[in-house]
């Protein structure tokens, strides 16, 4: 099943858990709509040839949901009643740390076999250097914004640019530091925006006409994107200032190599975990090879960004 957020990557590790099931002469079936569907019985048993031309298609063929019945008793209960009744004796739940917060209740309530595979764009998974999907937001978004870029060197605008990220700047950080953002905001670090106005002054005077900054949406300052290009425009009067959220359009697209590659890998090792009689583990990329990491501290884990990346920014802006 796929659940939570949709992530780019999520359908080629589909494929690859059907095909790798196929291989190992083992019955796959797939549960629509997370666990929603799982309580509905919503199935579909899938051959390898079902999940043919998929790889290369973001979003997800099994579609997300987020299932509030899961979060009770009674809906375990007949998630679990469902699973019983079709026969399947193992779970494979591609999502976030939600879907598998709900895969380890699961598992205390009815010992029934659990293995995640991490997708979400965000990068906020303890236990793998990246989620599925994270790539692809990654190139996505220094796409948009070298777009920005264009039409900000043309008009000497200063550009506020959104992107995802409530509570990790993963994206904004790599995308800002790929784009040659000026400034970059993340959830993890307060900066300050004396700090930001100050860098922005320094720049100008330097003589540079244009500038891009990334903002992370969980930034720590507390003021909505609107409100810092705001008070950019205030204390720079001579400025044009601008606001671009990028929004859901770094969710979906065609996935990057980089995470079809990882899909496949992924997929391939949780179905051997499945087979080997393992539960409750996280499949992860670790030093290039794929590793298991317990379920538990995957989710409670904190997947820390590499704050050298801060400096290195600072130096671009130079
Ligand atoms: P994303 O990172 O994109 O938000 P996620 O997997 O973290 O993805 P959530 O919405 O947090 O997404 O969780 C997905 C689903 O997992 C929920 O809708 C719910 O059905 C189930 N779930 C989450 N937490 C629990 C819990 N404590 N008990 C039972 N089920 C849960």
């Amino acid at each position: 099943m796929t659940s939570g957020g949709d992530a780019p990557g999520m359908n080629a590790a589909i494929r690859s858990v059907v095909r790798t099931c196929a291989y190992y002469d083992r019955e796959c079936v797939g549960i629509y709509r997370g666990y929603q569907g799982l309580i509905e019985a919503d199935f579909i048993t899938l051959g390898p040839r079902n999940v043919k031309n998929i790889i290369n298609k973001g979003g997800t063929i099994l579609k997300s949901a987020r299932s509030k019945e899961f979060r009770t008793k009674e809906g375990r209960e007949k998630a679990y009643n469902s699973l019983k009744k079709e026969g399947i004796d193992g779970l494979v739940v591609i999502g976030g740390d939600g879907s598998f917060t709900g895969g380890v209740v699961f598992n205390q309530e009815y010992n029934f076999p659990v293995i995640g595979i991490p997708g979400t764009i965000d990068n906020d998974i303890y236990g793998t250097t990246h989620t599925l999907g994270y790539d692809t937001a990654l190139n996505t978004t220094i796409e948009a914004i070298d777009k920005i870029r264009d039409t900000a060197s043309s008009h000497n605008r200063l550009f506020f640019v959104e992107v995802m990220g409530r509570d990790a700047g993963f994206i904004a950080l790599n995308a800002g530091i790929g784009a040659g953002a000026e400034e970059i905001l993340i959830p993890e670090e307060d900066l300050g925006l004396e700090r930001m106005l100050e860098s922005l002054k320094r720049s100008r005077r330097k003589g540079k006409l244009s500038s891009i900054v990334v903002v992370a949406e969980g930034e720590k300052t507390g003021k909505s994107i609107f409100e810092l290009a705001d008070y950019v425009e205030t204390n720079m009067p001579d400025y044009e200032v601008r606001v671009s959220v990028l929004g859901h359009m770094q969710r979906g697209g065609s996935p990057s190599c980089f995470d079809r590659v990882l899909a496949c890998r992924m997929g391939v090792k949780a179905v051997e975990l499945l087979l080997e009689g393992k539960t409750n583990l996280m499949v992860g990329l670790i030093n290039n090879e794929i590793e298991a990491t317990d379920l538990e501290k995957a989710i409670k884990g904190h997947h820390e960004i590499n704050r050298e990346l801060l400096r290195v920014s600072d130096i671009m802006s130079i």
